[in-house]
């Protein structure tokens, strides 16, 4: 299985007790397909589900769902799918503009 690095949070490299240890981020062993479905109909739904669920027992959360505004991500990141994120930053606009 092959594994992907999602957030800057997590590397790799030689623990000593001056590296702070680095939460694992939950999708560390999920197949990274999981997190790109192929559209958002049908059993793509059920694929963004089971992804955000993967997500939402993972301690990066937050900062996942930060890196992946800041970058126009692609797919499930940080406990949302690309239209989710859509409406975050048309929220955050909204709120801007007033
Ligand atoms: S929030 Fe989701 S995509 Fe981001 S690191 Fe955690 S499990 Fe992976």
């Amino acid at each position: 299985m092959r594994t992907i690095v999602r957030t800057e949070h997590y590397g790799y490299g030689a623990v000593s007790p001056a590296v702070p240890v680095r939460p694992r981020p939950a999708c560390a062993d999920e197949d990274p397909e999981l997190f790109f479905p192929i559209g958002n109909t049908g059993p793509a739904l059920v694929q963004i589900e089971e992804a955000k669920a993967v997500c939402r027992r993972c301690p990066l959360m937050e900062s996942c769902l930060q890196g992946a505004l800041d970058r126009n991500e692609l797919g499930v990141w940080g406990g949302t799918d690309e239209g989710d994120r859509r409406r975050i930053k048309r929220r955050a606009a909204r709120r801007r503009a007033a």
